[in-house]
């Protein structure tokens, strides 16, 4: 049987409930994050656990754990569901309360959930890459927090799907920002462009280590917006999360990227991005 946390509760998924009054539910009011886990373990989980706390902090929602025993959860959880390369989705929101805007009384338990999904890794898309169209970013000014409420990503995401494309990359104005669920970067001459972390875009952890391999393998970083003219110049554009890794973005609307096939420094940067991920599982 399958395993979640509800609170400090392992239970069966299927025992599992959450009030019609959970904030979470009323208003998005909460925050998630995704592990990937690759043969049993837990990639970049430090990180997205900080990550999950400053936005709670951010929020003023407190965790009722330490990140250790949050830690020590999440591999019991992997365990307890013999999870070998899938995912973590863990939320936690404001809790149970009768509907009002302002928060809570004092004393109200935030709602916490964790559970697992089997997941191979996106290979055909790693392989071969993706199409994306550009779209309106129409979410609110603290993109940087990873709140339950997604209704501009769901939008853009959904239009994508429709189309047949995998993402939409987010502008606003002539601005590109970042993915509806991804970073984007673009590549020219050599020098890798994306956007600076800001309240604009969430700072993906996959953001994060592709920029370790950047440094690492000597190429140059320039943290700035692209405008949508300038990231269909480019000779490369790929974007990064942590289900999709470093995915070669080979078409924007009807414009092909690098001829419409992967280019040779996302090739290297899959690479290194994969080194990080083999470097990780044979500790
Ligand atoms: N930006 C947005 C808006 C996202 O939803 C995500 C994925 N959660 C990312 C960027 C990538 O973040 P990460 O690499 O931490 O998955």
């Amino acid at each position: 049987m399958t395993k979640l946390w509800l609170n400090n509760q392992l239970l069966d998924q299927q025992q599992a409930t959450i009030s019609i009054e959970d904030r979470g539910f009323q208003f998005g009011d909460g925050i998630y994050e995704v592990i990937k886990v690759y043969e049993g373990v837990l990639f970049t989980a430090k990180e997205h656990i900080d990550r999950f706390y400053r936005c709670a902090d951010d929020l003023r929602i407190v965790i009722p754990y330490t990140k250790d025993v949050m830690h020590k959860m999440l591999y019991e959880l992997v365990e307890e569901n013999l999870i070998d390369t899938g995912h973590i989705y863990m939320q936690i929101t404001r809790g149970v309360a009768p509907r009002t805007h302002f928060f809570p009384n004092e004393g109200t338990e935030a709602t916490f959930v964790a559970y697992t999904q089997t997941a191979g890794r996106p290979l055909v898309n790693l392989q071969e890459g993706v199409k994306t169209i550009f779209r309106e970013d129409i979410r609110w000014l603290r993109c940087d927090i990873k709140s339950l409420n997604l209704l501009g990503a769901v939008l853009a995401k959904q239009d994508a799907h429709e189309l047949g494309c995998y993402e939409a990359i987010l502008h606003r104005g002539e601005t590109i920002t970042e993915g509806a669920s991804s970073n984007v970067f673009g590549i020219k001459d050599g020098v890798l462009y994306t956007h600076p972390v800001n309240n604009l875009i969430l700072n993906g952890i996959t953001r994060i280590v592709l920029m370790a391999c950047c440094e690492e393998m000597g190429i140059p970083v320039v943290e700035v917006p692209m405008t949508k003219e300038q990231a269909l110049a480019m000779d490369e554009l790929f974007l990064t999360s942590t289900t999709s890794e470093v995915t070669p973005i080979i078409q924007v609307d009807e414009q092909l990227i690098a001829e419409g096939t992967p280019g040779a420094w996302t090739r290297k940067l899959q690479q290194a991005f994969e080194q990080k991920i083999t470097a990780t599982i044979s500790v």
